[in-house]
């Protein structure tokens, strides 16, 4: 009878272990003017492809047990491999027609942090910032340097002429506005309830002086901490840095009771939207809560939440 009385308890545990740790990812690839008017059918499917194969195999990393590190940089990089988004292969143009990388992640658990800034010649960024918060004693490295540490890491390194898509070349002739952001970036939060973001970008079209925008500052562009929420932003990065947009979610939740829908609804179309930013944001909270939200035409976008439902989302609805 003990014995079955010890069993019953265990298994108690463990349902409620279960029910209070549960997995779910979310990943952007941009905001900005996204009408679907705009974009061809092959596009929009090609689109919704590489978002639905990045999900599907952070959500993957995150159900085999596996952590919430690992499936944000693996998620990530199929997001900066494929051409169609802002990041990686598909970076757009500094005004010198070169592509220069930034990137950052930050782990929930011990509020380490790892960022790269204006890198050429590094395939996959994320892994750089990845990199730097595991294998450096520094959070923010930048240019020649970063470079330099990623060669000594032995990371993948390619020619500068690896970015250069004609897509982006027309857009930095015409500075188009369609299609003028297109970052990326991933939440995830794993079985041991670790929250970690990441987000990685070629920066805006036309960038001139070694513009940095947000994407690889923490607590602008990424944000996260176990005790609150992880996010990634997207968008006009300038408005991104003054609202020091990503902790101020996160800022939200802990000191002023907000939750996490409340809590960006509040940064993005208030904080950001009074002083004429646009972009959008995506969030994972401590109880495993999926948020996304914008003040463009749209943002590209998918989940797979805590009760594993998959949605993949272009566009303002
Ligand atoms: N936030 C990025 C930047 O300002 C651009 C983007 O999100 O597409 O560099």
């Amino acid at each position: 009878m003990k014995k079955y009385l010890s069993l019953l308890i265990i298994l108690l545990f463990s349902c409620n272990n279960n029910d209070e740790n549960k997995i779910a990812i979310v990943i952007h690839g941009g905001a900005g003017i996204i009408l679907k008017e705009n974009i061809s059918k092959t596009k929009e499917d090609s689109i919704i492809n590489k978002l639905d194969e990045a999900i599907s195999k952070g959500w993957e990393i995150l159900k085999e047990g596996k952590s919430s590190e690992i499936a944000v940089i693996e998620t990530i990089k199929i997001l900066e491999d494929s051409p169609l988004f802002n990041a990686g292969k598909g970076s757009v143009f500094n005004s010198e027609g070169k592509v220069e990388n930034d990137a950052s992640i930050m782990r929930g658990i011990d509020l380490n942090a790892g960022a790269s800034s204006g890198t050429s010649n590094v395939k996959n960024p994320i892994t750089l910032a990845a990199d730097v918060m595991n294998h450096s004693k520094h959070v923010f490295l930048s240019g020649k340097g970063a470079e330099n540490f990623a060669k000594e890491r032995n990371l993948d390194i390619v020619d500068n002429e690896y970015f250069h898509t004609e897509f982006r070349y027309n857009q930095l002739l015409n500075e188009r506005e369609e299609g003028k952001y297109g970052t990326v970036g991933c939440v995830a939060i794993d079985l041991d309830g670790n929250i970690v973001a990441g987000t990685s970008t070629g920066g805006m079209t036309n960038k001139k002086w070694g513009r940095i925008g947000d994407s690889p500052i923490i607590g602008a562009g990424t944000y996260a901490n176990n005790n609150t929420c992880g996010i990634s932003s997207t968008g006009s990065g300038e408005y991104f840095i003054r609202t020091v947009a990503a902790y101020q979610v996160s800022s939200l939740l802990e000191n002023h009771d907000y939750d996490l829908t409340k809590a960006m609804a509040k940064v993005i179309h208030q904080k950001i939207g009074n002083i004429g930013g646009d972009g959008g944001m995506i969030g994972i909270d401590k109880n495993s809560n999926v948020v996304m939200d914008f003040n463009t035409s749209g943002m590209y976008r998918a989940f797979v939440n805590k009760n594993g439902q998959k949605q993949i989302l272009l566009y303002n609805k």
